[in-house]
């Protein structure tokens, strides 16, 4: 395949690397994420319009479809959006609390005598595996994450120049454009 045009190399390339698998749903996200977007950061990808595409989910990992993976806002982040699904918020809260509890509950064994310095180092190490551990979104939700950062076609633009933009037009209050 020679002439390939620039903008859909991306796209080309993602297709010969799953050459002779079937077309999986999964590779279609991934293709959805790729023709839609064009602005990408480490955390999060736009398309054209600045609506938010993807987000790298602090929680599971993952790169996943904001549009099919709920999201919270967050006025403190660039995309808008928190860094961590609504699945990977409730899960990492309840982590975090049941790893305190029982944080205590081994502290509070250890005084009472009912547990040795041994067992508590043992029972202290699976209580932070298990408060780092990354369960896994549901299954019906699969589809729409990826484990690698989303392809993404090259923009030229990532310039220190402005040319059209007036500088003291703030981006976010551009309004609407249309002619
Ligand atoms: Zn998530």
């Amino acid at each position: 395949m020679n002439n390939i045009k620039a903008q859909y190399k991306a796209i080309n390339a993602l297709l010969e690397a799953n050459k002779g698998k079937s077309l999986t749903v999964k590779l279609m996200a991934e293709l959805t994420v790729l023709m839609s977007s064009k602005v990408v950061s480490k955390s999060h990808i736009s398309d054209d319009n600045g609506n938010v595409v993807a987000v790298f989910c602090y929680y599971h990992k993952k790169w996943e479809l904001v549009e099919h993976i709920e999201y919270g806002s967050k006025a403190s982040t660039k995309s808008g959006l928190n860094t961590m699904c609504k699945v990977g918020v409730n899960q990492w809260t309840k982590q975090q609390k049941e790893f305190k509890s029982e944080q205590t509950q081994i502290l509070a064994d250890i005084v009472n005598g009912d547990l040795s310095s041994e067992n508590a180092k043992v029972l202290l190490e699976e209580a932070n595996e298990y408060k780092t551990r990354v369960i896994p979104i549901d299954d019906k939700f699969q589809e729409y994450s990826t484990d690698e950062a989303p392809i993404v076609m090259p923009t030229k633009k990532v310039t220190k120049k402005v040319t059209k933009k007036d500088p003291l037009v703030d981006d976010e209050n551009d309004p609407h454009s249309n002619h």
